[in-house]
């Protein structure tokens, strides 16, 4: 044990523990209450002097004593202890230390007297149990899986309070009252029992209740017990020790501890200062043991770890570890296993296939990469689908000879393995399959490559055999059903890899029972978190609850408890830390009363806990000007790409030139991509002129059944342009649906055309392949109307929201209607309008095919003459005119993008910070989204918003 020379402190606030017991006069009883009854009625009273907590522990366990430790943590902890000052004598060898969990003794000395050979439940049989009486009960056959276990593990939480703190109630006319909730759990415990009478089974919950039984049939004398780690001990635990015989808890010295109550900024700061703290510490003394409190283990893991990560060096070992391991699922190891397993009978999503293929379990890397680029296909050629069955996957068309050829075939054969089996079988029958089909598939997790994978894999066995183990009742189940319990079994199981004993560990309030070191730090000590409160069980009448003192059944209980856990803290450390965060959430927060009562009010954190700025990267940042002009390689993106160069210069640089794109996830149904090509199609087919389409205002005035003429396109149009995988996937209601949508839409675009001056359409989808400043690009106008004025009309269909103002310099955010009318006509001038001969302005316009908003959207010369007389003369049609002079500040502006473009210029300069980015979707490859990037950019939005308002 340090003392406390060993750490620099320049305390805000300091107060003797002693003293501050003295002011809550509640955590005070606690404390006595529980030191006070620490011996039972046989023991009289403390005869020994009263030693620190690891002295007094280690003694016991040096005579080969027996210590029952709260939990399994608190177990490996004490035993690590012993252990670590056996070494610190230099010791090469000593006996093995008698400290037990509590869980382990009780089903240990139960199955030692335990003769009737019942079966013991593991948690996952339990689960089973409860689960069919559950299901049966609620007379629901169709009530989904994933409920009925919800409810199951509630009522296995009930039934281990009853039996734990009033095991009177397991007696079926002792709750002869309860109703609602509690009623039908009280009829599940009923048949539970029944069940388990029946078919030789025994809960775990029931062992302590049967030991306690057997110890008083049985008047040999047992070694006596000490108790470490216990915040609490129900009644059916003091029952238990006292059956056994001589037992007590450890009496402590009470360590007059120093204390600090700390008010921090924010949580991240509060986290930090902590990280920083301990790194200090450990530094400062690498004997050091610390503890740091949280509440939010499981929630915020990723962030502690990155704050402690922070001031661990990459070269070091890290100096902290995590009491609570992450569930198996979330290992790629475990996880890759599931998603392959499955995928041999079901369906496995874009995004669990994405991962996959990146997880490097799927197969060699060879074969990962070969599948990550046949995904990337698929989305080039717009094949995505929201589910992937595997013979769709490896038989689709385009990329079905990228895929690696053995990799395909051992998928296959372990595919084919699977549909020889029986469709169902027992549940180890199963287990003992997996291993087979997981080999055969060529998953890489098989080969343990570190001792971490090791540790893993004995975990994911272990999972195996616990799903196995269903099979305890002779139940045959299908490979779907065994699967979803593997996957439960797995998620059940938290993973962590074996302690190293390091010098800071990270734990909850009650996990910390039986640890002591050096100093504490407890983070998110506020009013909201601490006393933890928690609601009443919703299967025991809240009465019940309250009679038989459970946990979370008034808020004073839950008050004591965390007194009394707070008080235990104070008595484990020398140094202990308190701290909370002044804001959380968004939302003020206060201090504990709790903690406020114990050490005093909290006082702003000192500046020297306070964690450095961040470090500068170590890259060093330079202004990049150099460029890589374009030399004519491939272009992609078309005529898009001078508009790219307007939003963001870096946009039109990774996309035409490096073929960087963002993806669409795939969607059931058609999307809206493939919406818009639809309608193109129709509307192209409808204006293509004779046989089947017409090509002037006369024409379409000539159709006597306008929805007719229009339903004949728009099938002609699906069937031709639906994607298969859509048809696939989708039933022909859907598709009937889809075409009665277009109809509607599409007749009453028509409707709209008819109010137009007469106009005759000269091109649609026409190819125009243009050069500007050097750029050649290839051009495909919607369509080109020639107007009563002889002038032409550009139009652009679109079915999104689209607004001209896209077009207004000095930066655009689109000019590809600009392009088109400014540089694209000129080329078709030449082979598709020899009899050209008006004048050259006519207009640019978005044709705004949307239900409600059907209507044109530019600029028009003179919109009244030439495309309706009617026009109010608010519309904007009306008001922005097209003049000569905006097409030539166009002209020169996009001749200019264009140069920019050969050039190189790409810099990260998005036109209109934060929108531009939020469609643009190479943020992984600009890096926008680094803090100082991000800042530059807000700083610059703040000042155009600013700039703008005044
Ligand atoms: S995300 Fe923003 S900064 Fe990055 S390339 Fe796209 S527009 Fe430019």
């Amino acid at each position: 044990m340090l003392s406390l020379s060993h750490f620099i402190l320049q305390p805000a606030s300091s107060t003797k523990v002693s003293r501050l017991l003295s002011i809550d006069p509640r955590l005070v009883s606690h404390r006595e209450r529980v030191h006070g009854t620490a011996y039972n009625a046989d023991m009289g009273t403390n005869p020994g002097a009263i030693l620190d907590q690891a002295t007094a522990v280690d003694a016991w366990l040096l005579q080969g004593a027996v210590v029952v430790a709260s939990s399994d943590r608190a177990a490996r902890a004490l035993q690590a202890q012993f252990h670590r000052r056996r070494r610190a004598k230099g010791l090469l060898a000593w006996p093995a230390p008698q400290c037990i969990d509590w869980t382990t003794f009780v089903r240990t000395e139960w199955e030692e007297r335990n003769t009737d050979g019942r079966l013991l439940l593991n948690p996952a049989q339990e689960l089973a149990v409860w689960s069919e009486i559950v299901h049966s009960e609620q007379h629901l056959p169709t009530a989904l899986p994933a409920s009925v276990r919800r409810l199951a593990v509630m009522a296995i939480e009930a039934h281990d309070l009853v039996c734990t703190y009033a095991p009177q109630l397991l007696r079926e006319q002792a709750r002869a009252g309860w109703d609602q909730d509690a009623g039908a759990f009280s009829r599940w415990l009923a048949d539970f029992d029944r069940r388990c009478r029946k078919d030789g089974l025994v809960s775990s919950s029931r062992l302590a209740l049967e030991l306690i039984s057997m110890l008083r049939a049985d008047p040999s004398s047992r070694n006596p017990l000490r108790l470490a780690g216990f915040d609490r001990i129900p009644p059916v635990q003091r029952e238990l020790f006292d059956a056994w015989g001589e037992w007590r808890t450890f009496e402590f010295q009470p360590i007059q501890a120093e204390t600090h109550f700390h008010s921090v900024r924010d949580v991240h700061t509060e986290l930090e200062s902590c990280a920083y703290w301990c790194h200090r510490q450990v530094a400062a003394n690498p004997g050091a043991r610390l503890l740091v409190i949280t509440q939010e283990q499981a929630k915020r893991r990723g962030e502690i770890e990155r704050a402690f990560l922070r001031f661990t060096s990459p070269a070091e070992k890290p100096a902290f570890e995590f009491s609570l391991g992450v569930p198996l699922t979330e290992l790629p190891f475990a996880r890759s296993a599931l998603l392959l397993l499955r995928w041999l009978q079901g369906t496995l999503s874009e995004t669990e296939l994405d991962w996959l293929f990146a997880s490097g379990f799927a197969g060699s890397a060879e074969e990962c990469a070969a599948l990550q680029s046949a995904m990337r296909t698929l989305r080039q050629r717009d094949m995505q689908r929201p589910q992937w069955h595997l013979e769709k996957f490896l038989n689709q068309t385009p990329i079905a000879s990228l895929l690696p050829r053995e990799w395909t075939r051992r998928i296959i054969g372990a595919q084919r393995s699977l549909r020889e089996a029986p469709h169902a079988q027992s549940p180890t029958e199963w287990a003992d399959a997996v291993p087979h089909l997981l080999e055969r598939i060529g998953w890489l997790g098989s080969i343990p490559q570190t001792s971490v994978d090791f540790q893993a894999q004995r975990r994911w066995n272990q999972a195996l055999d616990i799903a196995g183990s269903l099979g305890f009742d002779g139940r045959s189940v299908s490979w779907g059903d065994f699967l979803f319990d593997l996957g439960h079994a797995a998620q059940d199981i938290l993973f962590a890899p074996q302690s190293v004993d390091a010098p800071i560990q990270i734990t909850g309030p009650a996990e910390s029972a039986g640890l002591d070191a050096d100093a504490i730090w407890f983070l998110g000590a506020d009013e909201e978190s601490w006393p933890a409160v928690a609601s009443t069980h919703p299967f025991l009448p809240s009465h019940v609850q309250r009679e038989f003192e459970m946990p979370h059944s008034s808020h004073i209980k839950d008050w004591d408890f965390s007194a009394t856990i707070t008080a235990r803290l104070l008595a484990s450390a020398p140094l202990v830390q308190f701290s909370f965060a002044l804001q959380r959430d968004d939302v003020e927060s206060r201090p504990s009363r709790l903690i406020t009562g114990v050490v005093g009010a909290p006082q702003p954190v000192s500046a020297e806990l306070l964690p450095p700025q961040h470090q500068e990267p170590a890259t060093i940042a330079i202004e990049d000007f150099s460029k890589k002009p374009y030399r004519g390689e491939r272009l992609q993106g078309g005529a898009a790409v001078l508009s790219y160069q307007s939003q963001c210069p870096f946009k039109a640089f990774a996309t035409a030139r490096l073929g960087a794109r963002g993806w669409d996830a795939a969607e059931n149904g058609l999307s809206a991509k493939q919406r818009g090509e639809l309608l193109h199609d129709v509307l192209h087919s409808i204006w293509s002129g004779r046989p089947r389409g017409i090509k002037n205002d006369r024409d379409l005035l000539a159709i006597k059944d306008l929805a007719r003429f229009v339903g004949d396109h728009v099938k002609h149009a699906m069937e031709s342009g639906v994607p298969a995988q859509v048809r696939d996937q989708m039933p022909p209601m859907y598709l009937q649906l889809e075409q009665s949508r277009l109809v509607r839409l599409v007749t009453s675009w028509l409707e709209f055309e008819k109010t137009r001056v007469p106009f005759a359409v000269e091109a649609t989808e026409a190819q125009s392949s243009i050069t500007i400043a050097g750029l050649r690009m290839h051009l495909r106008l919607d369509r080109v109307d020639r107007l009563h004025d002889g002038s032409q009309l550009v139009i652009d269909y679109k079915t999104g929201t689209v607004d001209p103002k896209a077009w207004d310099l000095p930066r655009p955010d689109d000019v590809q209607l600009p392009l088109y009318k400014l540089f694209g006509l000129a080329p078709l001038q030449q082979s598709l309008f020899d009899n050209f001969g008006g004048p050259v302005s006519g207009g640019l316009v978005f044709a705004r095919v949307r239900t409600g908003e059907t209507c044109f959207a530019g600029r028009v010369a003179d919109a009244r003459a030439t495309i309706n007389p009617d026009l109010n003369g608010n519309s904007s049609l009306v008001k922005r005119r097209l003049t000569a002079a905006e097409e030539s500040d166009w002209k020169e502006h996009i001749e200019k993008l264009a140069e920019d473009f050969i050039h190189g210029r790409a810099e990260v300069n998005p036109r209109d910070y934060p929108t531009t980015c939020a469609r643009c979707g190479l943020q992984p490859v600009c890096r926008i989204q680094e803090p100082e990037n991000r800042a530059r950019f807000e700083q610059q939005y703040l000042e155009q918003n600013n700039g703008s308002d005044e």
